[in-house]
């Protein structure tokens, strides 16, 4: 107010004031047009990998522009003089004085080289964005972006060497296939089941297999393939045959005691405190199936990834001095008081020996997994590697930790009846990639020679 007074107290004050005005409404309009006129460039940002690109790749790019806003944007892929646009767009003027266009807007481009017919080799994906700046004319300001990039359209060239001819349910064995350049994933898949491929260097470059498993209540193979994807995107899928031989079911029938409720349920109840204050064989039945089950997807998860190379030589070794009891996939019917109350499949082979018996790795391998799971109570899981995996359960003291690697003089556990066992014994399971197998198979040194280690 001091300032203002002292204009006002004479007239020639006033007019070198009123002399500014003009100035000050130039300054100002300048202002205003160097912000519409302005000439900072936008950008471009790729967010997918594009060094390679196959025959089929979708592309996200992230388009920037902090002072007028964007305005229009065009994408084309180019290969010497061939030149296609693959998207275009344009961006409503949202407002006149500042950010007439959005700051930041996503593009998604399904990029399909081959079905344009381009050729394989390099290419370019050029972006060109206008913003809406009132330079060059009103037109904005052009930025023109260019990505290199390297199409590859073929897909991988896959040759089944050796695959079963027969398997049975719950039956593993081997497929071998040649692949003709890098792959990021490669397999078999049965159905909806994929056995991951492992590298056969000492057969030779780009040589590989995987260990397949049969679900033991497949249906029917309605899929057998080997697959692979490259680096582009390409995959290939070669199917090949297998008869499939089904098992003759075995049933068992379970008597569940009143004693046996009274002895084994304590232990699940510290386990799974909501099960508390209902009748005991409520609970008994949510163990055997709810819980069960949930074991299940968790031993699943453990055996989904192995080591790529084989730690395992030879054939599976059997518990020392014992004798078997409940064999693989036996269909169990569980009664109660003389009524059925129950039904489900021994996944494993039961063996009885003495109380607390040394319990030693069928294998060499890599502990996995070393701790107490629902049914199974204390458990020991070993990867052999290439997909295979031993798993030792009902333990009553286990001796090793997850990553020991052991081999077949370790004594990795003493048995016991932990879980949902009656008396002292070791159940014993073979999986491969996650899925339960028929272990005699893998006991046995001829079957083990004439269908895996023949084609390892
Ligand atoms: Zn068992």
């Amino acid at each position: 107010m001091e300032s203002l007074e002292q204009f006002e107290k004479g007239p020639r004050h006033r007019s070198v004031f009123l002399m500014f005005i003009p100035v000050l409404v130039l300054i100002t309009m300048a202002v205003i047009l160097v912000g519409f006129y302005e000439r900072e460039v936008s950008q471009v940002r790729v967010l997918t990998d594009i060094e390679r690109v196959g025959a089929v790749k979708d592309v996200e790019l992230l388009l920037t522009d902090g002072k007028s806003g964007l305005r229009s944007v065009q994408v084309y892929l180019v290969q010497g003089e061939k030149k296609v646009t693959v998207f275009e767009g344009e961006y409503p003027r949202q407002g006149l004085i500042k950010n007439s266009g959005p700051e930041q807007a996503e593009v998604q481009i399904r990029l399909e080289p081959a079905a344009l017919k381009f050729e394989n080799g390099e290419a370019e994906l050029l972006v060109t964005i206008r913003d809406y700046s009132w330079w060059n004319w009103m037109e904005g300001n052009l930025t023109t972006v260019s990505f290199p990039l390297e199409l590859d359209t073929k897909p991988p060239l896959l040759y089944i060497a050796d695959s079963p001819r027969y398997i049975i349910q719950g039956g593993a064995g081997i497929v071998t296939y040649s692949l003709n350049e890098e792959v990021i994933k490669h397999g078999v898949m049965i159905n909806d089941i994929f056995h991951p491929g492992f590298p056969m260097p000492h057969k030779g470059g780009g040589v590989y297999g995987a260990i397949i498993g049969l679900p033991f209540d497949l249906e029917r193979i309605a899929k057998s393939v080997a697959m692979a994807v490259d680096l582009a995107g390409n995959s290939t899928a070669k199917p090949f045959g297998m008869i499939m031989r089904k098992r003759t079911p075995k049933r068992d029938r379970i008597n569940v005691s009143d004693g046996f409720l009274d002895r084994k349920l304590p232990e699940f109840m510290s386990y799974y405190p909501e099960l508390q204050g209902r009748e005991p064989l409520a609970q008994y039945l949510e163990i055997n199936n709810r819980v069960r089950q949930e074991n299940n997807r968790i031993i699943r998860e453990v055996c989904a990834k192995s080591r790529p190379e084989r730690l395992w030589e030879g054939r599976f070794q059997r518990m020392r001095g014992s004798s078997r009891r409940a064999g693989f996939s036996e269909y169990r019917t569980y009664y109660y008081g003389g009524k059925e109350v129950d039904h489900q499949v021994h996944l494993g082979i039961d063996l009885a020996s003495t109380r607390k018996a040394d319990v030693k790795a069928a294998n060499s391998g890599v502990i996995v997994y070393a701790d107490y799971l629902g049914i199974y109570g204390e458990m020991v899981i070993i990867d052999h590697g290439l997909g295979v995996f031993s798993l030792y359960s009902h333990l009553s003291q286990i001796n090793v930790a997850v990553g020991d690697a052991v081999t077949k003089e370790t004594v990795i556990a003493l048995s016991g009846a932990s879980g949902m066992a009656g008396g002292d014994h070791l159940h014993f399971s073979v999986l491969v990639n996650g899925v339960f197998v028929d272990p005699l198979e893998w006991w046995d040194k001829n079957w083990l020679n004439l269908n895996i280690l023949n084609f390892l």
